[in-house]
C-alpha cells in the first residue's frame, strides 16, 4: 500500500526522526493560513499525490506551476494552492495524463548545505532489510543506480537487533560527514530502520535526505510503501490507504476477491493461479499481442466472483478481446463454464471470447459451452488459446 507524503512523515514524526513542521491544506485559504500558521518567512507547497518527481513535473494546464514550489507570502501559498488543487500534475511517474492534486503539504522552507539520498528496501535474496545511501541526493536515484552504482553504499541490518553504531560510522565515512552530523545520522538512521521494521514497510524512502545549515539530518522527502501481506497487524495505518490514489478497477478486484492489475494493451486475460496468469501474460506477449491486465480469480473461484471479473475485464475500454484460459484444479471446468453463461447474460459480451479449458470435470465445461450457443473460440493447448485471442483482437 502506498501512503502520501505526509502520512509518511507523520510515522517518522511520530517514531523521532527529524522532519519539518507542515501543515495539510485542501483549499487556498487553508494553505495561506497553513503559511502564517508556520510563522516563517518561506515555505514550500509540495503536491500530495502518490508518485514522485514532483519538483520537476508540472501541472497539465499549466507547465509553468511545478508540483513542488517555495513560497514567500500567504497570498503566494494561496495562489500555488490555486494552481494546484483540483488539477492534474504530470511527473516522470505519473504517465502523460497526470494525477489529481487533492492535498497539499505546506512545509517550513529549509536551508539546504547538502542533498543526500536514503532508502530501506528488503533483499528477499538475502532475507535481510538493506540501507542504502548515496551523496547523490534529490536527483533521480534510478539513474545513479544505471550508471555510477559505485556512488551507492550499502549494508544490511538484523531486523531484530537493528541498525548497529559501526555500520552508521561507515556510511557516514562514504557520505562524508562528519562531526555533530555523524551523531545525528546515528540517531537518523537507526531509527528509520526501527520504523522499517515495525511498521512492516516494504520501502521506506528519503530523497533527498537533506544536511542542514545546522549540520543536522532531516527527511525533506519521504515515501513509505506498506506491506499489505502485514497491514491486518497495523489498524492505525490501515487508515492512511487513499482509495482515490489507487486503479477504480483494483479496488473493485481487490473487494471481489480477485487479483487484478490493470495493464496498458487490448487483451482482456482471465485466468485461475497467479502462475499461470504470468505465462498466459508471457505467451500473448510471445504471439505479438499485449495483455490489459493481469487477473488470477484463484483456485476456489465461484460464479459471482468470475461474473464480477468479466464486468472488471469488459469496463475496460482498451479490451478488444478475452482470454478465459482456467486450469481446472480445485475449481471445476464446470463451474467456470457455468459463470462464463452467466456473465454474458448478465454483462453481455461485446467483444470475441476465447476459452481454453483443462483440467476437472473439462468435459463436463466444454459441453455447456458448446450447448449454449455462444459465440466462443474454443482453444485446444495454450499456445492455440494466446494465437488465436491475438488474432480476434487485431482483426
Ligand atoms: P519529489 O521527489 O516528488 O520531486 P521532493 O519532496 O523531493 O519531491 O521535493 C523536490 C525538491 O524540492 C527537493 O529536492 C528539495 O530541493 C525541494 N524541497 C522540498 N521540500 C523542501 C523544503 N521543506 N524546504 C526547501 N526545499 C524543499
Ligand atoms: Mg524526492
Amino acid at each position: 500500500m502506498k501512503i502520501h507524503e505526509f502520512q509518511a512523515k507523520q510515522i517518522l514524526r511520530d517514531a523521532g526522526v527529524a522532519v519539518l513542521p507542515g501543515i495539510v491544506a485542501a483549499s487556498r485559504e487553508e494553505a495561506a493560513q497553513a503559511f502564517r500558521d508556520l510563522g516563517g518567512a518561506i515555505a514550500v507547497v509540495k503536491s500530495q499525490i502518490h508518485a514522485g518527481g514532483r519538483g520537476k513535473g508540472t501541472a497539465l494546464d499549466n507547465p509553468a506551476q511545478h508540483g513542488v514550489q517555495l513560497v514567500r507570502s500567504p497570498e503566494e501559498a494561496a495562489t500555488v494552492a490555486g494552481n494546484l488543487l483540483g488539477h492534474r500534475l504530470v511527473t516522470i511517474q505519473t504517465g502523460p495524463e497526470g494525477r489529481t492534486v487533492h492535498r497539499v503539504l505546506v512545509e517550513e522552507g529549509c536551508s539546504i548545505a547538502r542533498e543526500l539520498y536514503l532508502g530501506i528496501v528488503l533483499d528477499r535474496a538475502a532475507a535481510m532489510p538493506v540501507l542504502m545511501v548515496s551523496t547523490e541526493g534529490g536527483v533521480e536515484i534510478e539513474k545513479v543506480a544505471a550508471e555510477t552504482p559505485e556512488l551507492i553504499h550499502k549494508t544490511h541490518f538484523d531486523p531484530a537487533a537493528g541498525l548497529q553504531s559501526y555500520q552508521v560510522r561507515k556510511l557516514c565515512a562514504r557520505l562524508e560527514l562528519t562531526g555533530p552530523t555523524v551523531r545525528s545520522a546515528d540517531r537518523f538512521m537507526k531509527t528509520l530502520c526501527r520504523v522499517f521494521v515495525d511498521a512492516d514497510c516494504s520501502l521506506a524512502e528519503i530523497n533527498p535526505l537533506v544536511v542542514t545549515d545546522q549540520g543536522e539530518l532531516v527527511a525533506l522527502d519521504a515515501k513509505i510503501n506498506l506491506d499489505d501481506n502485514a497491514l491486518f497487524r497495523h489498524a492505525a495505518l490501515e487508515q492512511f490507504r487513499d482509495l482515490a490514489e489507487e486503479e477504480p478497477s483494483e479496488v473493485r478486484a481487490g473487494k471481489a476477491g480477485l487479483s487484478y492489475v490493470k495493464l496498458d494493451g487490448n487483451i482482456g486475460c482471465l485466468v485461475n493461479g497467479a502462475g499461470l496468469a504470468m505465462s498466459t501474460m508471457d505467451l500473448i506477449k510471445l504471439h505479438g499481442g499485449a495483455p490489459a491486465n493481469f487477473l488470477d480469480v484463484g483456485g476456489g473461484a465461484d460464479v459471482e466472483q468470475v461474473t464480477e471479473a468479466f464486468h472488471i475485464l469488459l469496463d475496460d475500454p482498451n479490451v478488444q478481446a478475452v482470454l478465459v484460459n482456467i486450469f481446472g484444479g480445485i475449481a471445476r471446468c464446470s463451474t467456470i463454464a457455468r459463470a462464463i453463461l452467466e456473465a454474458s447474460k448478465q454483462v453481455g459480451f461485446n467483444v470475441p471470447l476465447v476459452v481454453r479449458l483443462e483440467g476437472t470435470e473439462v468435459e463436463q465445461g466444454r459441453a455447456i459451452l458448446s450447448e449454449s450457443g455462444l459465440n466462443i473460440i474454443a482453444a485446444e493447448s495454450l499456445t492455440d488459446a494466446a494465437r488465436k485471442v491475438v488474432a480476434a483482437a487485431a482483426s
